[in-house]
């Protein structure tokens, strides 16, 4: 049987000739190619992040970047916005690296408002501040462009931003933002096999990681950057990955990432017009996300059980996140699906909700 067609906000489907780069043979990872390589990656990632800084690639997940944002970056006290679990997520970091976080929290499917943040900013002493642009738990696009503003007002406190599940799908754009670590990980929007992530770091965050003591080895910002200036890696990269990030970056920019965040629209707005007919969006109007739609269940059915169901029809959405999880489910209409493709998922949707019907009755 062939596998489900992937719309989980996360792992994404892979083009077949992305993974097949994953299974060249090993070069060695001082040595010209992969030098080549490395700085080629690098340099396309920086323009899809519209950013001059320094970008810094990492063999890890996100979470690993985001830890060493953290141990980098923050001093003593980080102001963490957060409206889901990935928020969430950078406040336990803060926390586990024996920092303290100072938690700005909305409500679950509500977006963070910039006139909170400089409220909070301004009641401050904080060195750093966290934000996710997308909140994939909820569907949630918080206002970037607006919080970074206010956040810039106050030089000294650094701005922290995960870009995991838009970066490729919607726009970001590090330098009009002037973020201090943007990070994200490559199996979401950019459609790459899970393992790999990338970063932008800005001067004062370099600066601030030098008077940092015990941030470690393996993300230490300075060392990975004395590396990168060299297009070299700090450790031991996951070649198999570089390969496939070039054919697939060489793949997105054939589409044009404007044309790219335009397909991730307009497959948001389908399905969002699909679920407000027929059940609630979670996310409030305006802050809906362009790569995850949220969609909470209305008439007694079960997300879960909805879940499986589209998987007998060949499709993989996932199930809502933590303590959503009865009560929503997400669709992932990012990386490198067509229209055509989430028409097809929304049909086989209808086509079991007709069913549902037919059995009430
Ligand atoms: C998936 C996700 C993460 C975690 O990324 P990993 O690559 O699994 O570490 C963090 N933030 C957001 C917004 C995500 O969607």
């Amino acid at each position: 049987m062939e596998p489900p067609l992937l719309f989980t906000p996360g792992p994404t489907w892979v083009r077949p000739e992305v993974l097949a780069e994953m299974s060249r043979p090993a070069i060695r990872h001082r040595g010209a190619e992969a030098q080549a390589l490395i700085g080629e990656v690098a340099k396309l990632f920086g323009r899809i992040l519209g950013s001059s800084q320094q970008i810094l690639l990492s063999t890890s997940s996100a979470t690993g970047l985001m830890e060493a944002a953290v141990r980098n970056c923050v001093r003593r006290r980080c102001l963490c916005l957060s409206c889901g679990a990935f928020g969430k997520r950078w406040m336990e970091i803060v926390e586990s690296c024996g920092k303290t976080a100072i938690g700005l929290e909305v409500e679950w499917g509500k977006a963070i408002r910039p006139e909170a943040v400089a409220e909070a900013l301004e009641r401050g002493d904080v060195d750093a501040v966290t934000l996710v642009h997308n909140e994939t738990s909820t569907g949630v696009a918080n206002p970037l462009r607006e919080i970074s503003a206010v956040v810039g007002r106050y030089p000294d406190v650094l701005l922290l931003v995960d870009v995991v599940s838009s970066l490729g799908g919607m726009p970001v754009a590090v330098d009009e933002l002037g973020t201090d670590v943007c990070l994200a990980s490559v199996q979401k929007a950019l459609a790459l096999p899970a393992g790999f992530s990338l970063c932008s770091v800005s001067e004062a965050a370099l600066q601030r990681s030098r008077s940092m003591a015990e941030k470690g080895f393996y993300f230490d910002f300075v060392r990975m950057q004395e590396a990168a200036r060299k297009s070299q890696s700090l450790t031991t990269p996951s070649t198999a990955h570089l390969f496939a990030i070039r054919k697939q970056l060489q793949f997105l920019f054939s589409e044009g990432l404007d044309v790219r965040h335009r397909r991730h629209r307009r497959m948001a707005q389908r399905v969002r017009e699909w679920a407000g007919a027929r059940m609630e969006l979670f996310a409030e109007t305006g802050f809906e996300s362009d790569t995850v739609t949220c969609i909470r269940t209305t008439g007694g059915i079960d997300a879960t059980e909805f879940c499986g169901a589209l998987e007998s029809e060949g499709f993989r959405i996932a199930p809502g996140y933590g303590k959503l999880k009865k009560r929503t489910f997400r669709i992932g209409h990012m990386g490198d699906h067509s229209l055509q493709a989430v028409d097809s998922l929304l049909e086989a949707a209808d086509r079991i909700l007709a069913g549902k019907k037919g059995n009430a009755s």
